[in-house]
């Protein structure tokens, strides 16, 4: 029976309804269905619909992987548990090449600035926000994502694939488009994997959507799609970066501390226990930087939702709870006579860019803010070197170090 994957209610209470029911799959199910894209409404006989989940950390990695190893063999569920590896090799790769996210959002700026003088460009661009290509496969998946804030892994590739090559659009557009709309739309995964798409990630190396893939692996609800590239004109674009250490951040000191909660981790469980009592909470919900454009209502809603949902479940360890700006942070924490801030650590991304303003502005009371970051991403993070290949080899001895066991 399909699975609700188009009611992304934003509770962990409902994302741990999907990880319940998608456990069963995970297995060899997964490895053998996990292209298949089969429509909104059906994708979760597949794929576990869990990343607005996983990206807000209503629910960690760490849960996920627990969840699936509980019932599978690490050598069963492989394919799932590498899937959830490329989420935490993207992070790790952007935190430790922070100029890729910066050249992004400048690059960004200028094609929309592009947009504003080039009317045929923009005629394009707005023709495939609105679905209205003529490429039937891609006017549906660009509706789909507009109306359910999600789709099928598959279909990403395809859609910024035809997007960059059979469009000829710029990949910075499509990369925002996405996270306007994308319930899970994530700085690294987006950002990277629209890269990759184009051909920038790995150098050379690029995706090229074919009709009959299309076909294939949409049980032939898309057949005989004609005028897709079938080359890829890569763009121009900087090598990628050597990559640089993690930032250090200096550890939590005694005496009075306020907290700060934000969408890009909601799992409070390491902050609620560094600090148990708390003279209060600040609690950062818009989610306006991820794109210089208006977002989706669809994102605000799954975000406001979330972060809801989290400060009523640890209502009773987080004092007076304010909602508050960046802007307003600082005043906030000399007016509770807070000696420091800790909040959860934010990768890369427009949450990190808030909480480096709002370092700033603490630093001028003589507060510093301290940023807890997770074990588990501090462990696997300085791995993303190089290609995921490396990467995947460290994969047993993370699992070992998270769950406290060897894997064979
Ligand atoms: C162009 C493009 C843009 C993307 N943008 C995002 C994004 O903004 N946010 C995002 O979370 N993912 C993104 N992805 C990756 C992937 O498509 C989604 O994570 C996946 O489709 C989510 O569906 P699911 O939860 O059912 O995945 P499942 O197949 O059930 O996988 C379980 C979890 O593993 C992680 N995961 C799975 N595949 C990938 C992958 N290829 N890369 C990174 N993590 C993965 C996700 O957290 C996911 O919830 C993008 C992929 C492409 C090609």
């Amino acid at each position: 029976m399909p699975l609700p994957d188009q009611h992304f209610l934003p509770t962990r209470a409902a994302g741990l309804v999907h990880l319940r029911d998608f456990v069963p799959l995970a297995g060899q199910a997964y490895g053998a269905r996990r292209n298949f894209d089969l429509g909104a409404g059906r994708h979760g006989e597949n794929v576990s619909c869990l990343s607005p989940y996983i990206r807000h950390r209503l629910i960690t990695e760490t849960e996920v992987l627990e969840a699936v190893l509980a019932r599978h063999s690490p050598k069963a569920a492989d394919k799932f548990i590498q899937e959830v590896f490329w989420r935490t090799y993207w992070k790790g790769w952007l935190e430790m090449r922070p100029a890729v996210w910066q050249a992004y959002r400048a690059e960004l700026g200028w094609q929309l600035d592009r947009l504003k003088t080039e009317s045929g460009l923009r005629r394009v661009w707005q023709d495939a926000c609105a679905g209205q290509t003529g490429i039937a496969p891609f006017d549906h998946w660009a509706k789909e994502l507009a109306q359910t804030g999600y789709l099928h892994n598959h279909a990403r590739m395809w859609f910024a694939s035809i997007w960059v090559f059979t469009l000829g659009l710029p990949w910075t557009l499509g990369a925002d488009f996405f996270m306007r709309h994308l319930l899970d739309g994530d700085p690294a995964s987006n950002t990277l994997s629209w890269r990759w798409v184009a051909g920038l990630q790995t150098r050379g190396k690029a995706y090229v959507a074919t009709a009959s893939n299309i076909e294939t692996y949409t049980e032939g609800r898309f057949s005989g799609v004609t005028g897709l590239a079938d080359s890829a004109h890569i763009p121009e674009g900087p090598d990628n970066p050597a990559p640089i250490a993690l930032p250090d951040f200096a550890p939590l000191a005694d005496g009075p501390t306020a907290l700060l909660v934000h969408s890009d981790d909601l799992a409070l469980g390491d902050l609620t226990r560094a600090v148990p009592e708390p003279l209060g909470t600040a609690v950062l919900g818009d989610i306006g930087h991820r794109s210089p454009l208006e977002m989706s209502p669809h994102v605000q809603t799954f975000v406001d939702g979330a972060v809801q949902d989290t400060v009523t479940r640890w209502a009773d360890k987080l004092g007076p709870v304010s909602r508050l700006t960046p802007e307003d942070v600082a005043e906030w924490a000399a007016a509770l006579g807070a000696r420091q801030v800790a909040t959860l650590y934010a990768p890369v991304g427009p949450v990190a860019d808030d909480l480096a303003a709002i370092d700033h502005a603490l630093k001028a009371n003589g507060i510093p803010l301290i940023r807890l970051r997770k074990p588990y991403d501090s462990r696997a993070w300085p791995h993303a070197t190089n290609g995921f290949f490396r990467f995947k080899e460290k994969i047993p001895a993370l699992l070992g170090a998270m769950r406290g066991f060897e894997v064979v």
